[in-house]
């Protein structure tokens, strides 16, 4: 299923590669990188290239949070060059990339390391005879600064509209032509629904695979929107009055009988399987949230009826529903349960840890399905209908809370990523929406365009 990359240094070279950018991805979403020669390839993927742990302190804004856990001068890491990720970036100028993993210099992994509690979970999930293959959503806004510095739509063109993709094609084949050249698996690509928005997804893989895909298209979209002059905002929010940036996830789970969301006895063909995991999911989402819309401002987003779906609540194909089921398509793809409450800001490794976490926790209890919501939850006047958190605040109490993202985490890894919340949650306190929305605006530029 996975089509992991194993280039070997001399087919990287036949290509033109002479640097290899290595990447991570820390609390704060960032992806940070040290880039290697070729010739010292090898010994990044054997003995790594020095980072420090402080800078899982950094803020969304770089800053380094002076309360944060691991704001301290002492200690190393190593960071390894995965070579199963190797893949080429921009192979005109020589450019190669792969996902970096962070050790402790005694050879062990670092037990707070994003990935690597990605593929720990994994090999949990192999473990329990499971598999899970994931894909995101990815949306964007390709903008310039306004006269007052907020973001300006820079192509124009109606929502979904072919008037944009020509009024845009130059940039849409460019890009298109580079994430191609970058080995980047896209399925789909179209203008989105809110001004100069476009929306990118991917095929379903193994969750390693898929967050190095989603940060190699991150690079590469913010690459060719460069050389057009623009910039490519991945905010949750890039302007309160635009509609926010979605990175939906859609994952599917398998077992020794096959694909636990159809061919079995229950609704719309669900296993009992399926219902657990349905029903697990929904429970522990609170908690999920703090790591898939990790800033104040993604809350801007999580709001009724924007089709983010912030309600606790599952619906066949609602897309208000915070777990949306999706049957098996008529292109034959398995059926897969998609969850609208993640935005482009969120660390796909750590999601993607989490979520496993979680469909490992959910098919080991009994809990009976809750009946599906139809319509938008919005609009119905049961007051009971849960919300999910709608702040970071509230989101950042569950994950403090959930027992089982501790465990999976471990009490370094889950600490110094709830002090991370808190270090943003604190930053933007006395903000307006406005302003907040402003903060982030040039995400992932860190600290904004100069
Ligand atoms: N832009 C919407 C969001 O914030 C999603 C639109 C859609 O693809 O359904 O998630
Ligand atoms: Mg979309």
């Amino acid at each position: 299923m996975s089509t992991e990359h194993d280039l070997s240094l001399d087919a990287l070279s036949a290509k033109g590669v002479r640097q290899i950018a290595i990447t991570w991805d820390n609390n704060a979403g960032e992806s940070l990188v040290k880039v290697v020669p070729l010739r010292r390839l090898q010994l990044a993927i054997d003995v790594g290239v020095g980072f420090s742990p402080i800078s899982d302190a950094f803020r969304s804004d770089g800053i380094i949070d002076p309360a944060h856990r691991l704001t301290r001068p002492d200690g190393d890491l190593r960071l390894k060059a995965d070579p199963k990720s190797l893949a080429v970036l921009e192979p005109d100028k020589g450019w190669a990339w792969a996902a970096g993993e962070r050790w402790n210099r005694s050879g062990e992994p670092y037990g707070a390391d994003q990935r690597h509690f990605c593929r720990r979970m994994g090999e949990k999930l192999d473990a329990a005879g499971l598999s899970l293959t994931a894909g995101f959503e990815l949306e964007w806004v390709v903008v310039s600064p306004d006269s007052d510095g907020s973001p300006k739509a820079v192509i124009s063109g109606g929502p979904y509209g072919a008037d944009r993709l020509i009024e845009g094609l130059d940039y849409a084949s460019a890009l298109l032509e580079a994430l191609d050249a970058a080995d980047v698996d896209w399925i789909q690509f179209h203008p989105e629904y809110g001004p100069s928005q476009f929306e990118l997804s991917f095929a379903a893989e193994a969750p390693l695979h898929v967050a190095d895909q989603l940060i190699r298209a991150r690079l590469v979209i913010q690459r060719v929107t460069r050389r057009f002059g623009w910039y490519s905002s991945f905010s949750a929010k890039p302007r309160l009055d635009w509609v926010g940036n979605g990175g939906h996830l859609h994952f599917s789970v398998w077992d020794a009988q096959g694909p636990l969301l159809q061919d079995g006895p229950g609704a719309y063909g669900l296993r009992p399987e399926g219902e657990a995991l349905i029903a697990g999911m929904l429970e522990q989402l609170p908690a999920l949230v703090a790591l898939a819309s990790p800033s104040p401002v993604s809350y801007l987003r999580l709001v009724p009826s924007s089709w983010s779906a912030p309600f606790q609540v599952w619906g066949m194909e609602n897309r208000e529903a915070a777990i949306r089921l999706i049957p098996t398509a008529v292109d034959q793809s398995a059926a897969h349960l998609e969850i609208k409450a993640v935005d482009p800001t969120a660390n796909p490794y750590l999601l993607l840890g989490a979520l496993q976490a979680q469909v490992l926790d959910a098919l080991s209890h009994q809990r009976s399905l809750p009946a599906e919501q139809t319509g938008d939850p919005a609009l119905v006047s049961d007051h009971n209908i849960a919300r999910l958190p709608a702040s970071l605040d509230e989101a950042r109490m569950a994950l403090e809370q959930d027992v089982v993202l501790h465990e999976a985490m471990g009490p370094l890894m889950h600490g110094s990523f709830l002090d991370s919340l808190a270090a943003e949650i604190h930053r933007m306190e006395h903000f307006s929406a406005e302003q907040q929305v402003g903060e982030r605006c040039w995400w992932p530029i860190v600290g904004g365009i100069v």
